[in-house]
């Protein structure tokens, strides 16, 4: 089974939104409701910038900031300030409460898991230990695969490194076009983890809990 990470394995929303509230006040600024989503409406040109291999990750941190703060820095003050959100967001890193029975599930059907996620591969595996998920092997991310979920290829070469046929992996992940599309497009099966609710899906689940109706 092929789970993402964020999202999924652990609450990333609650984590950025809990780290950038709290980091907010240090800059100078209110910690609205506003300012977060502005936040937050900045993060995916420049994460798709660094996904497509355009610029680095470090970048796309500076390049956010620089939008967001509206003022210019060298790289060093860039990161430096960046570093105070990191610092924020990591302290809210938590696994969801679902995902030890549902692991144990997973393993008392034979099956393994392996982690495919868009995120870069030094902070997610920082991540995975955090959450005490360190285990979980192998993992995939954008810097091993060179290109980021929906694209197909992402998905069959996560499968070709893991050594197993597409139609053989299972993806589940929280987020629908990149986690099931994108894996069906590659010839996996796929479950949507629709923790929200609200999806139209017809394989999906609305706990890791719900999964063991999707083994076989
Ligand atoms: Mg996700």
């Amino acid at each position: 089974m092929l789970l993402d990470l964020d999202g999924t394995l652990m609450d990333h929303d609650r984590a950025a939104d809990a780290g950038l509230r709290a980091w907010l006040p240090s800059l100078g600024l209110e910690a609205t409701d506003a300012e977060v989503a502005r936040w937050i409406a900045l993060q995916e040109p420049h994460l798709a910038a660094w996904r497509a291999g355009r610029i680095s990750f470090a970048e796309q941190r500076r390049r956010r900031l620089r939008d967001f703060l509206g003022t210019d820095g060298s790289d060093a003050e860039l990161d430096a300030v960046f570093a105070g959100y990191l610092a924020h967001y990591e302290r809210g890193w938590r696994i969801y409460d679902d995902v030890a029975d549902a692991l144990a599930v997973i393993a008392e059907a034979g099956l393994r898991t392996a982690v495919l996620t868009n995120g870069a591969r030094t902070q997610q595996l920082r991540k995975l230990a955090a959450i005490g998920l360190g285990h979980l092997d192998p993992v995939f991310t954008v810097d091993d695969l060179g290109v980021a979920k929906p694209h197909p290829d992402a998905f069959r070469r996560a499968c070709s490194r893991w050594g197993l046929a597409p139609g053989e992996v299972l993806s589940v992940g929280d987020n629908h076009e990149l986690d099931v599309l994108g894996a069906r497009a590659a010839g996996l099966r796929a479950v949507h983890l629709d923790r929200l609710g609200g999806s139209t899906e017809t394989a999906r689940v609305a706990s890791l809990t719900e999964l063991k109706d999707h083994l076989r």
